[in-house]
């Protein structure tokens, strides 16, 4: 459920280790981290092309957040989706912008959800990190927490808060990312108002985006009224920690 194919990985491994002859201290784990690694970084990204999707491509200033989405073949995507993020990138070359992606899809299969994103099942999806900047006002390309999701841009004391309304009506998952930040970092950053509207900005000039999600009170703040920005409802969780972005 986590990566996919570690299941599969693992009844080989299983299957290995029964015909292995030779025998050695831990040797259930090396053989199934060798099966699986051997499948996420030299199979996978060979057969899931065929299948329509493939990995997130790291070129010019697209890279993930943590190098954990990639291990765990949290990063695929359908070619048209690498398409927007590279023509976005190249929009934004010389403004200090990067984009760094968080979870995209599995490698295989439409209806497979890549957890806890229910919507995450067709390769058309994406979730990029905010943009941050230093004391000075200098935009930087780090996040704020280890996984690039939970550490949140709140409403302000006068900006509308669906937060609340969802938190109230008993939505109590609206706030689970504030779970799995896997430590939070960079604490003397803020966010960038100017920033994160320049990157949302290079996304919506393509026309192969279909919808982007951000929480109400951001798109209120950086005045995105395009209407490719959209609520995404109190059934997700909220989006003043990262933003979704999914092909038409
Ligand atoms: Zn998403």
């Amino acid at each position: 459920m986590v990566t996919q194919i570690g299941g599969f990985a693992l009844l080989l491994s299983f299957y290995i280790n029964k015909k292995l002859k030779i025998s050695f201290l831990g040797r259930p784990l090396i053989t199934f981290v060798t099966v699986y690694l051997i499948f996420s970084l030299v199979i996978v990204p060979i057969v899931a092309p065929i299948f329509g999707r493939e990995k997130v491509k790291h070129i010019n200033n697209i890279y993930p957040v943590n190098y954990m989405t990639v291990l765990l073949n949290r990063n695929y995507v359908r070619p048209d989706l690498n398409k927007m993020l590279q023509n976005t990138a190249k929009e934004l070359e010389n403004t200090g912008i990067y984009i760094h992606y968080l979870d995209a899809n599995f490698p295989f299969m439409d209806s497979f959800p890549l957890l806890p994103h229910l919507s995450h099942s067709d390769g058309k999806k994406i979730d990029v990190s905010l943009i941050y900047e230093t004391p000075e006002g200098i935009i930087s390309s780090s996040q704020k927490s280890m996984s690039g999701y939970g550490v949140f841009e709140p409403p302000k004391t006068k900006e509308f808060n669906q937060i609340a309304i969802c938190l109230k009506n008993g939505y109590l998952q609206y706030d689970f990312p504030k779970y799995v930040t896997f430590g939070k970092i960079n604490k003397n950053l803020s966010f960038s108002d100017a920033g994160t509207k320049r990157l949302i900005q290079g996304f919506l000039k393509s026309n192969l985006l279909g919808k982007l999600f951000i929480e109400p009170h951001l798109k209120q703040r950086l005045r995105l009224n395009n209407t490719k920005v959209k609520y995404h409802g109190c059934q997700a969780v909220r989006h003043d920690d990262h933003i979704h972005l999914q092909l038409k």
